[in-house]
Parts: C-alpha cells; sequence; structure tokens
C-alpha cells in the first residue's frame, strides 16, 4: 500500500505542539509505518516538496517568510491542518498585536543586548514581521483544525487516523476543550 506522504511545519510557535506529537510515543512508531515523513524539523529537507498528502502546521503566521511558506505548503498538499491554537486562533504569537510592530523592534533589537541594525545588509538577518500575527486561515484555505495549547496526544491520535482512513476528522466533545 503507498504510503501517505505527510510534512510537518513549525511557523510561529514554539515547538510545543511538535513536541505533543512526540509524546505519542509508540503509538506514533505505529502510525509513521504508514507515513513517508518528507519534510519538517524531523526530516533534513530544505525545500518544501510537491505532491505532499497531508502537512500539519504549527504556529501562527508572524512575519513574511512564514507567509510565504504557507502559500507554498497550500500549493503542493493536498490536505493542510491548522495544528494547535497558534495556527488555529493566533494564541499566544498573536499577543504582540497589542504593541506597534516599530516598538516591538526598537524595543528588543535596538535598546536590548544585542542591537542588530534594522537596515542596510545586518538588518536582513531579521524576516519582515507582518503588521499582525494571523491564524493560519485568514491567509490560505485550511482543511482541518486540531486545537490544543498544545493539543494532546490523544487528540492528535484520533485526528492522524481519521486522516490514514480517509474519513473526516471528528474529534470527541471531550477532546475539544481548550488548553
Ligand atoms: Fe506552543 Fe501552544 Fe502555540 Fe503549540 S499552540 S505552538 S504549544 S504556544
Amino acid at each position: 500500500m503507498e504510503k501517505l506522504r505527510l510534512a510537518t511545519v513549525w511557523l510561529g510557535g514554539c515547538s510545543g505542539c511538535h513536541m505533543s506529537l512526540l509524546d505519542l510515543g509508540e503509538e506514533l512508531a505505529d502510525i509513521l509505518d504508514k507515513i513517508e515523513l518528507v519534510y519538517g524539523p524531523l526530516v533534513d529537507a530544505k525545500e518544501f516538496p510537491e505532491n505532499v498528502d497531508v502537512t500539519l502546521v504549527e504556529g501562527a503566521l508572524s512575519n513574511m517568510e512564514n507567509l510565504e511558506l504557507l502559500q507554498q505548503i497550500r500549493q503542493n498538499s493536498r490536505m493542510v491542518v491548522s495544528f494547535g491554537d497558534c495556527a488555529v486562533t493566533g494564541n499566544v504569537t498573536s499577543l504582540r498585536n497589542f504593541l506597534p510592530v516599530d516598538d516591538l523592534l526598537n524595543e528588543v533589537y535596538q535598546q536590548g543586548p544585542g542591537n542588530i541594525p534594522r537596515s542596510g545588509e545586518a538588518g536582513k538577518v531579521l524576516p519582515e514581521l507582518l503588521p499582525r500575527v494571523l491564524p493560519l486561515h485568514h491567509a490560505v484555505i485550511i482543511d482541518t483544525f486540531i486545537p490544543g495549547c498544545p493539543p494532546e496526544p490523544d487528540r492528535i491520535r484520533t485526528a492522524l487516523l481519521a486522516i490514514l482512513a480517509g474519513k473526516p476528522v471528528k474529534l470527541a466533545e471531550s477532546q475539544l476543550t481548550f488548553g
């Protein structure tokens, strides 16, 4: 049987959602038997590949690099999954939306110990921030949402098994509590 081509991506988030995925432990090993992991923090692949079946995207859209990668993911993935509360709602990442971007960058990068220039060659080390952090569905069509901060392993397992079976992801009521 052909394996499902899965990618996982980490945008503006803390990696906690990926850690929760790894917490599936032996169950994850069983699921991985049916999957070909083609891109993500756990795989050595530089470019997002073509013909991906499912991509789990952790984190919100915080900068232009996030946005460009998400658009590329949408073009090359049959199913895009908003993975965790930062992806679903903006959550923790969007706390910076209460501050003007310029004030934030000055405070952190000019007045902090790093003093990184904001312009010229040296300024290019910082990706251009979006004016506001956005949940993924504000930029592209999302097929499935897995809420939680992070989503509990049980919830991730339910979703992955449904996806593998080609069924709609239906989380039980007890799996839909946020937190
Ligand atoms: Fe981290 Fe929670 Fe955001 Fe996942 S949803 S990236 S665990 S803050």
